[in-house]
């Protein structure tokens, strides 16, 4: 039996149709599934670099920035900075109908930017297999657990949690963290 006989039963890749595969390897149902699937991965890089390129327009030294700036540079919904600005958490300026600008500083310290690459990581303790997304920053901290800094600060070094910094923001697990103060509060 040659291996043009083989029948692999599979799913594909990109249309998630059942088919069956001559090899082992084989992704896609047919080589037009295969074309459109490296075209949507194309496709997606080039927005990638778009976004990069927006963010890289966006000046650093602008105390003030837009709703969409703030989406591409944090990544966080419009929802999410409209809330913070209604609870009061983030300083806004309205310059009319559609042209509301918030306080970047304050931004930034509840969340990170997403450009920063993490540079040589400083100063760690213990070991950090942690996403970004399962870490708090400080600032979401002394925020959620209504806590200063400080706190935060000793909480972490008397308890030897891991940290990560990127830029300068620093990161700890959350699971860590809500350990510690959940029952605090
Ligand atoms: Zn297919």
């Amino acid at each position: 039996m040659g291996y043009s006989k083989l029948k692999i039963p599979k799913i594909c890749a990109h249309c998630s149709k059942p088919f069956e595969a001559k090899t082992v390897i084989t992704r896609f149902c047919s080589r037009e599934c295969g074309q459109k699937a490296g075209n949507a991965k194309k496709k997606n890089t080039r927005r990638e670099v778009k976004q990069q390129e927006l963010i890289a327009r966006i000046p650093s030294n602008r105390p003030y920035i837009s709703i969409a700036e703030a989406v591409l540079l944090f990544g966080i919904s419009r929802d999410t900075i409209y809330r913070l600005v209604r609870m009061g958490k983030i300083p806004a300026i309205n310059l009319g109908e559609r042209l509301t600008r918030i306080s970047r500083a304050h931004i930034e310290t509840m969340f990170a930017p997403l450009t920063v690459v993490p540079a040589t990581p400083e100063k760690q303790s213990g070991k950090m297999d942690y996403s970004q997304a399962e870490c708090y920053a400080i600032g979401e901290i002394t925020e959620k657990f209504g806590i200063s800094p400080s706190t935060v600060s000793n909480a972490i070094r008397r308890n030897s949690i891991p940290k990560k910094q990127i830029g300068k923001f620093v990161y700890v697990p959350k699971i860590e963290i809500d350990k510690i103060f959940t029952n605090r509060k």
